[in-house]
């Protein structure tokens, strides 16, 4: 008897749940096992809601080694390291560090922008068949040069994205003002920026949670609440995962909880670290002078955009784990989103919502997708900076290989 092939996928943020969809579209009987109460509940919650493919660069880079000391020193670049992590991610750091070298930066960089092309089609196709609501707009996304420097190594960049198949362009510092209007009355200097027309934004945690109420009503199992221990492997086969007592069994296991994923994979050719980067994000209502454009502000590690009738502001780069959202440090991004457009939020709301999460970061930038050691055992998982941007394109990815 044939009967359907049985999927286990172990997390339900968005990469897990559009891993999801991508099996049940070629036929999979899928469950999928949550350590939260509800999707979502991860990296995926309030990130900064930026659909920004053109953007999908490695973060290590020999540009990025350089401003490292100065960064780290200066308080107000929103980058830090907690000792703590440092000392727990040793082997991370040197790949990191090996990956720092031009060429490697450049290979990443490349098949980072591939990836993100792909996810950008994919998605597309993914919303035709569910039409979800999640305050998905096509905002462009300008990306501000602090000083001229700066604009020079960022229009160096271009080439690569153009190369991808993007359209991106560098815009002088009137070329920004016609884009955006708002930035006249901007708090800080800026030399120019790099633009991006078709570049979206989306909440990424209402569509995860739409999808997975929409997968749950065409028969996707949803175990919330139950953390997986470990993988069954039985014969040098993946046979299901283990949670407490339980044995979830199933033909494939698919890894997509993201900082937890290396945990529970063996070894495997191609293996990575893992690291968190963590973040923090506000979300407010919306006031009179909000900006229409997305914009990042690459000095302060802030970005800012309109999510709906709400403004998501993000920001912060920390090589420190999963924490709470410290006042400090949601002050500093709301401080720095004030500076740039004083009336672009309510500043004063008292029901604005706060946010800290990490970036499940491997050391090339690179998500790991693919087969992940004994047969029948996969990952999807590593997405860093980028993760909702790349999840519809690695689903489709890791979809293909089965
Ligand atoms: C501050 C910040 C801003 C960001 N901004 C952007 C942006 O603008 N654009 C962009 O593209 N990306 C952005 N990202 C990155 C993006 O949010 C992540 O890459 C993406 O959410 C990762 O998705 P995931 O499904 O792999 O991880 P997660 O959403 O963390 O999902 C993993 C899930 O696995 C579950 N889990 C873990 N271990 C187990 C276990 N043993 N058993 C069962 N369940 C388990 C967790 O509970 C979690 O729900 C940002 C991230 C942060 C932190």
């Amino acid at each position: 008897m044939g009967g359907m092939r049985t999927a286990v996928i172990v997390g339900a943020g968005v990469v897990g749940v559009t891993t999801a969809e991508a099996l049940v579209e070629r036929g999979f009987q899928v469950t999928v096992v949550e350590a939260m109460p509800r999707a979502a509940e991860g990296a995926s919650m309030a990130n900064a809601a930026q659909l920004c493919a053109p953007f999908a660069l490695a973060l290590g880079s020999p540009g990025f080694l350089n401003a490292l000391p100065r960064n780290l020193l200066d308080l107000s670049s929103g980058v830090s390291l907690s000792l703590a992590t440092a000392v727990a991610n040793v082997p991370w750091s040197v790949r990191f560090l090996f990956e720092c070298r031009s060429a490697r930066a450049k290979a990443n960089s490349e098949a980072l922008l591939a990836l993100a092309y792909q996810s950008a089609a994919a998605l597309d196709q993914l919303l035709e068949r569910h039409p979800l609501e999640f305050d998905r707009r096509t905002s462009g996304k300008l990306w501000l040069a602090p000083n001229v420097e700066a604009f020079r190594q960022a229009g160096a960049e271009l080439e690569l994205r153009h190369s991808a198949g993007f359209e991106v362009e560098a815009l002088s510092r009137n070329e920004c003002l016609s884009v955006e209007p708002r930035l006249t009355d901007a708090g800080y200097p800026f030399a120019g920026g790099i633009f991006a027309p078709a570049s979206a934004v989306g909440d990424c945690r209402a569509f995860t949670i739409g999808l997975a109420e929409r997968l749950e009503k065409a028969g996707v199992a949803f175990r919330f609440g139950t953390r997986v221990d470990q993988i069954e492997v039985s014969d040098a086969r993946a046979v299901g995962v283990r949670v407490g007592e339980d044995l979830v069994a199933a033909d494939i296991v698919v890894l997509a909880n993201g900082l937890d994923a290396p945990r529970l994979a063996p070894r495997f050719r191609g293996r990575q670290p893992i690291a968190p980067l963590r973040g923090y994000s506000a979300t407010l209502p919306l006031g009179s002078g909000a900006p229409t454009v997305s914009l990042t502000d690459p000095k302060r590690a802030v970005a800012l955009c309109r999510l709906g009738n709400r403004m998501r502001i993000t920001g912060s780069g920390e090589f420190a784990g999963p924490g709470r959202p410290s006042r400090q440090k949601i002050k500093r991004i709301l401080d720095v989103a004030r500076r740039w457009f004083p009336d672009a939020a309510d500043f004063d709301a008292t029901d604005q919502q706060e946010w800290c999460g990490v970036r499940p970061t491997t050391p090339n930038s690179l998500p790991m997708i693919g087969p992940a050691g004994p047969e029948g055992l996969y990952i999807n998982a590593g997405h860093g900076t980028f993760g909702w941007t790349l999840a519809a394109g690695s689903a489709e990815r890791l979809a293909s290989m089965l």
